[in-house]
């Protein structure tokens, strides 16, 4: 039998709706992706990643938002060893080839299908149904070019093509729904009757199951319908995508019992509906339509109205708040929302509930326990000297995982001004669920800092955008600094929203970024080329402002470079991705370990270090815990060497152990404030 679950629902830090058909052998995902949807799943353990064969992409695709968690579940998929097929209306190819300048770790399958026709696997048939609100143009041509990208994409030397793309015409006017017909399971063979008739156990069996007749040693001939039971139909599931009104009517034309069926036998057990705000599920014309359906069939209704005010990533913020107020110098900002949990009317002879998933809530308190007995070095004082806030969105590396999402940082001054240091998946969630509707934070971030093209920096940026241009003023401006091809995604995504284009400046981190320095409301900035990868420039990034000093180093191993460029930073964000006993990892991809970024900071006499960027092959508690190990290690000088022979074990100055009195160090932890 399929199993039918909601997994995803819309929350805070969650803009997504999925519906998951599991059969025996495999999983098929339909609904929307937002970013983080991967992460909710796995997290959620209501989804096996490497069972999944399947997406289906429903409504449009003419934002980010329904599709901003699809990369995020190719890349996973692809480390888990599945290669799930992505299906979607007309456009999601266009979404996802303007991934093509991303560079992915892994070769990632990249089978994304504009969905036509029949889809049939061994499981079910699943037959789309495109509602158009308009007459539309056919779009092919566009089709072509998209798919000759596409086919190209995630395949060992493929380059990424520098002419614009047009975004397929008319898209935002069709919304993809899926009528999904599992196949009828095979009778059961009645086993007794088949001995009784002769037959030996073992491969005879199987052949009857295959439908082919078997012969008894008495020569007798067995055909499978002497022993086996008639096949047993399943129900059907419709996931119905209206994101506005103007799409019901469409969906009223659709005979969704027969859809593609050739007018069978209606056995619609159940039907999603995706629901955009304009629409009242419990209006009269939609109940009409909910009854158009068999009143046994069970209809999940998603609708913003009755979403949860709450998160979903419920272990991440309960670690915050059982941390809250733990040091002087660092607060947690929350915003859970009121736990409100809205109730649907229940209205006479059809039956209708909230699409809700399964919320894992999980113990952390071990953990907490843990890490308020850590003792934090260099975190004596309590003053805020600077008025300067690190305000650590996420502060894992490579992929998200429980409570590391992966990296964004924004430094935000006592006049409102900030920058935002790298935006993985999920960066505009994080800070969602941090500060709510209180979007002063994401109104005054001015510079976004892109150090790299790998995804865990720059994954999150779209939606970042997005929700910057609906906080903030309509004749403000967002800095983008990033490696050139940053700008032809902005480019690619102007086509469907032209807001990208005009209030989005890009600025090259490898041209003169100085230049643009007094426009972005700074003294001065200095981008330094980082030792990270081979194939990927990388760059560190220092501002000044207002006698500020902010230094990033995006990843990079230690760089003397980057340490002459920001010496007496005021506050520097180094990358930490592995422990001092992970040295070789660290050298061999490119990254630094705890001790080498407190060195850093160390030789550039910063008055503050932040690390993020841990590996998620940590515990969340463990390099507080051994912070004050580390610390002992590094203020004694007695770090092994790196291959560059540029940390060595070497003496302890005077002026060094001075330092390490005076400076103020916190291991970055996703949705906390370090104040300084
Ligand atoms: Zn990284």
């Amino acid at each position: 039998m399929a199993s039918v679950a909601v997994v995803a629902h819309e929350t805070r830090d969650l803009e997504s709706w999925v519906l998951d058909v599991k059969f025996g052998g495999g999983e098929f995902l339909f609904g929307r992706f937002g970013e983080g949807a991967q992460r909710v799943l796995v997290d959620q353990g209501l989804v096996k990643l490497g069972r999944v064969r399947g997406v289906f992409v429903t409504g449009p695709c003419t934002s980010w938002t329904p599709v901003g968690g699809v990369a995020g579940f190719l890349i996973a998929g692809a480390a888990a060893g599945a290669g799930p097929i992505v299906y979607g209306g007309r456009n999601v190819r266009w979404a996802m080839a303007t991934l093509r300048g991303v560079e992915f770790r892994q070769e990632v399958g990249f089978d994304v299908r504009y969905a036509q026709g029949e889809i049939v696997n061994e499981f079910m048939t699943v037959v789309p149904v495109e509602l158009a609100t308009a007459t539309t143009d056919s779009g092919a041509d566009e089709e072509d070019d998209i798919g000759r990208i596409l086919d190209g994409m995630g395949s060992p030397g493929w380059s990424w093509p520098n002419q614009g793309m047009l975004r397929v015409p008319d898209s935002e006017r069709r919304s993809m729904c899926f009528v999904i017909r599992p196949h009828a399971r095979p009778g059961r063979l009645n086993v007794a009757e088949a001995e009784r008739l002769g037959v030996p156990r073992g491969a005879a069996f199987g052949q009857l199951r295959k439908g082919m007749a078997v012969t008894t040693l008495s020569g007798f001939v067995v055909r499978p319908e002497m022993v086996i039971g008639p096949a047993e139909e399943q129900d059907w599931i419709v996931v119905v995508d209206l994101p506005t009104r103007g799409f019901f009517r469409a969906a009223l034309d659709v005979d969704w019992a027969t859809a593609g069926a050739g007018g069978g036998r209606n056995r619609v057990g159940t039907v999603m509906h995706i629901l955009g705000p304009d629409i009242d599920p419990f209006g009269a014309e939609y109940i009409g339509f909910m009854k158009s359906f068999p009143r046994t069939c069970k209809h999940i209704v998603a609708h913003p109205s009755y979403g949860s005010d709450n998160v979903t990533l419920t272990r991440s913020a309960r670690l915050r708040t059982g941390l809250a107020g733990l040091w002087p110098t660092v607060r947690f900002p929350m915003a859970v929302g009121s736990g409100h949990e809205p109730t649907m009317p229940s209205p006479g002879d059809v039956i209708v509930e909230r699409a809700m998933a399964e919320c894992v809530v999980g113990d952390v308190d071990e953990i907490c326990r843990r890490m308020q007995a850590a003792s934090m070095a260099g975190q004596s004082s309590s003053s805020s000297a600077y008025g300067v806030e690190c305000i650590c969105i996420g502060t894992g590396s490579g992929s998200p995982s429980v409570f590391r999402n992966v990296v964004g940082t924004i430094v935000r001054m006592d006049d409102g001004w900030s920058v935002l240091l790298d935006c993985g998946e999920g960066t505009y969630y994080g800070l969602r669920s941090m500060y709510g509707d209180d979007e002063d934070v994401l109104r005054s971030v001015k510079v976004v800092f892109i150090s790299h093209m790998h995804a865990d920096h720059h994954l999150g940026l779209l939606s970042f955008v997005d929700g910057w241009m609906r906080a903030s003023n309509t004749d403000d401006d967002l800095y983008v600094i990033g490696p050139e091809r940053i700008r032809a995604w902005l480019h690619d995504w102007s086509q469907m929203q032209d807001e990208f284009r005009d209030r989005v400046r890009f600025v090259d981190v490898a041209g003169a970024a100085g230049a643009a320095a007094g426009n972005m409301g700074l003294d001065g900035i200095e981008t330094v080329g980082a030792i990270h990868c081979a194939q990927e420039e990388a760059y560190s990034v220092v501002l000044s402002r207002r006698g500020i000093k902010v230094a990033y180093s995006g990843d990079t191993r230690p760089n003397h470079d980057f340490v002459c460029r920001a010496r007496n930073a005021t506050v520097l964000v180094h990358e930490s991705t592995f422990e001092d006993r992970h040295l070789a990892d660290a050298i061999k991809k490119g990254h630094s370990t705890v001790g080498e970024a407190l060195l850093v900071g160390m030789q550039m006499r910063a008055s503050n270090v932040v690390l993020t960027h841990v590996s998620p092959r940590y515990a969340v508690e463990s390099l507080h815990d051994k912070l004050a190990d580390i610390w002992g290690i590094v203020s004694r000088g007695l770090l092994d060497e790196d291959e560059d022979g540029m940390f060595l074990c070497r003496p302890v100055t005077a002026e060094d152990r001075q330092w390490c009195e005076r400076v103020k160090v916190f291991v970055g932890l996703d949705g906390a404030v370090f104040v300084i």
